[in-house]
């Protein structure tokens, strides 16, 4: 019977460290700040600027809202943002995309300020993530695998690791995550040949292709431990599911994380996080 590696114990602990963390920035002057950045009143948007905002609470960090309506130009987005960049009291900036607008997502992308771009969504983040250096911040998704299988002590030096799924926000950066943690990385995607045979020959599989259960016993072997970044919406089930067919594989590997309760909210306290991060280099820059 496969462990199921929930994100709620990783969460609660970096809870912890991050309260902490506010408090100490809070005592040296500085008052975590946060500013999102929303055009319209998109549900997703709505919804999870709620999920951000209590976590943003729980750790005492201050949320600064942004709500730009949808007659706005593009230029005023950009405008507004670089307000922000510029703004001293804001130390992480969270831009709801895409923009609802006729706009040129890439400028959007790529408008915040790299030591505030806590989502690591911006070219200079990217371009951190493959030199190693702190120039931005990874992507929040790929880092909440590394931050879960750490959270479990599952290492990975040595380890093979097959990362089905190569996007920028999540696969790609990934690969170099792990990379830099002596991981031996095979990353696959649509036009993999015999996918199944990379994937049942890894220690560790990361599921995220965004293709609903489509991962069944067909593409694992025993003593491998998966994590399924997938959240696929299930209309028949009328719930979230992920990329791995859990109930197929709970019998054969060692551990797998659930869809959800697995890696998503981990997502939003590696975000958080960020914003605690960006504070502290304010602090040793001055
Ligand atoms: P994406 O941009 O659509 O990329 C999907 C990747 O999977 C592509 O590289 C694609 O290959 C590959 N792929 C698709 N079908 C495949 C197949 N049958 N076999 C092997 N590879 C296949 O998606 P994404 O933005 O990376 O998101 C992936 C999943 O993660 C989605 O379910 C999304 O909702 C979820 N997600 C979760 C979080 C979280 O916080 N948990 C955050 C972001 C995304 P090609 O490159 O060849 O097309």
């Amino acid at each position: 019977m496969a462990k199921h590696l929930l994100g709620k114990p990783i969460i609660a602990q970096m809870t912890a460290a991050d309260t902490e963390r506010c408090l100490r920035l809070k005592a040296s002057g500085v008052e975590p700040t946060l500013a999102v950045v929303r055009v319209g009143e998109r549900a997703d948007d709505l919804s999870y600027e709620r999920t951000l905002k209590k976590r943003c609470e729980t750790v005492g960090i201050k949320v600064r809202s942004v709500v730009l309506p949808l007659s706005t130009t593009q230029e005023e987005v950009l405008a507004t943002i670089e307000t922000l960049n510029q703004d001293g009291q804001v130390h992480g900036i969270l831009v709801f995309r895409p923009l609802p607008i006729d706009c040129d997502q890439e400028a959007i992308r790529n408008a915040v300020a790299a030591q505030k771009d806590v989502d690591g969504c911006t070219d200079r983040s990217l371009l951190g993530v493959f030199v190693n250096e702190p120039l931005g911040f990874s992507p929040c998704t790929a880092e909440a695998v590394i931050t879960l299988l750490d959270g479990y002590e599952i290492a990975l030096e040595g380890k093979s690791v097959a990362v089905v799924g190569r996007s920028l926000v999540v696969g790609r950066p990934l690969s170099m995550l792990l990379t830099h943690r002596n991981a031996t990385v095979t990353l696959c995607h649509s036009r993999t040949k015999d996918l199944a045979a990379k994937t049942k020959e890894a220690d560790i599989v990361v599921l995220c292709s965004g293709q609903m259960e489509h991962f069944g016993k067909a593409y694992f072997s025993p003593n491998q431990v998966l994590v399924d970044v997938g959240v696929n919406w299930n209309e028949e089930k009328g719930k979230i599911c992920g990329d791995l067919c859990f109930d197929e594989v709970e019998e054969l590997v060692e551990a797998a994380t659930p869809v959800p309760g697995g890696v998503g909210g981990v997502t939003t306290a590696v975000l958080v996080s960020h914003v605690l991060d960006a504070a502290e280099r304010t602090l040793k820059r001055e």
